[in-house]
């Protein structure tokens, strides 16, 4: 390595290096160019820094050199499994460093990757990021943060400059907990607008058609959470309002449509199958809200 061109730690100048330069590590050193950062980056692939360095961002030639020369370093990568393929060789730099990691994994990959950082002489935040590349320094949208409290204040208003701020707690699993309870709805929820949208196709209904007909139906499930959520604290699943034989027989029309129509009825059938789990389990007579404990056996 060339330590002649490794500079000082910069701890109180707006500086920052953004190690990982996918479409979101892009959009975030983008960011902090925008805001007056001096920011050096790194990424495996290096020509993804050409933009970057264009507009004035500092292309390390190594890892070791990118860690050197900033207290502050995001990591935007697609999982801690390439942190460590990528940090640990340069680990003798990560001493006295600030990891913010905004690449997603479990709670637990979180909680072991904040271990690790300490190891080796770095504080970790871990976070969440609740947006695509678009979102980024539009401040429309928040990341979930956790890791010492301390940390996240002392450099919070350098993470502001991607999004909203939004601690979760001292726990480095916490962020990413909260991240992924988001993913599960979200990817759920999008997949089957997706599934809805493939099942109007193959009978001649347009996705513009569907449009607002899907919106209002995900625009109201609101009330639906509104409705249940407190049923569901006080351990009501009573079925005076809907029944889960009637979700079954409902499901079962869905799958047959589904399928009627050449598509794919493996979506609507895995749900079908948790109501009629519920169903077999004597639960015919409850609310869908029973899935709420049937779900965590
Ligand atoms: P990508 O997976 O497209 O890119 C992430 C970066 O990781 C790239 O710079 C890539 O390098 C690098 N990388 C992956 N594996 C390795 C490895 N083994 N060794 C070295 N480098 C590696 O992700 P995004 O930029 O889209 O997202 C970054 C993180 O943000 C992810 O964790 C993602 O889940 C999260 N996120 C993304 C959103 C999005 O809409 N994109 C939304 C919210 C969160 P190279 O360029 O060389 O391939």
């Amino acid at each position: 390595m060339n330590t002649s061109a490794v500079t000082t730690p910069a701890v109180d100048d707006l500086s920052v290096t953004v190690v990982g330069l996918g479409p979101m590590g892009r959009a975030m050193a983008g960011a902090y160019l925008d805001a007056g950062y001096r920011v050096t980056v790194w990424n495996r692939t290096a020509n993804r820094a050409d933009e970057l360095v264009a507009r004035g961002a500092v292309l390390a030639a190594g890892v070791e050199e990118a860690l050197r020369a900033n207290e502050l370093v995001v990591l935007s990568l697609t999982d801690y499994a390439a942190m460590y393929a990528i940090l640990e060789p340069a680990a003798a730099a990560l001493d006295g460093r600030v990891l913010v990691n905004l690449s997603s994994d479990t709670p637990e990959q979180a909680r072991q990757g904040a271990a690790w950082a300490a190891k080796h002489g770095a504080r970790h935040l871990t976070g969440g990021v609740q947006t695509p590349p678009s979102g980024i320094g539009t401040h429309e949208f928040g990341t979930f943060y956790s890791g010492p409290r301390d940390l996240f204040e002392e450099h919070e208003d350098a993470l502001k400059v991607l999004t909203d701020t939004d601690y979760r707690g001292e726990d480095p699993g916490l962020a990413a907990l909260y991240y992924q309870l988001q993913m599960d709805l979200f990817w759920t929820t999008l997949t089957a607008w997706l599934h809805t949208a493939s099942l109007a196709h193959a009978n001649g209904i347009g996705l513009s058609e569907l449009k607002p007909l899907a919106t209002a139906t995900l625009t109201g499930m609101g009330q639906f959470l509104d409705f249940y959520t407190p049923r569901i604290e006080a351990g009501d699943h009573g079925g005076d309002v809907d029944r889960i034989s009637m979700a079954v027989a409902s499901l079962d029309h869905v799958v047959h449509t589904t399928r009627d129509s050449g598509v794919d009825p493996a979506l609507p059938s895995a749900v079908l199958a948790a109501f009629r789990q519920a169903a077999e389990a004597g639960h015919q007579d409850d609310s869908l809200t029973r899935l709420f404990e049937v779900f965590r056996r």
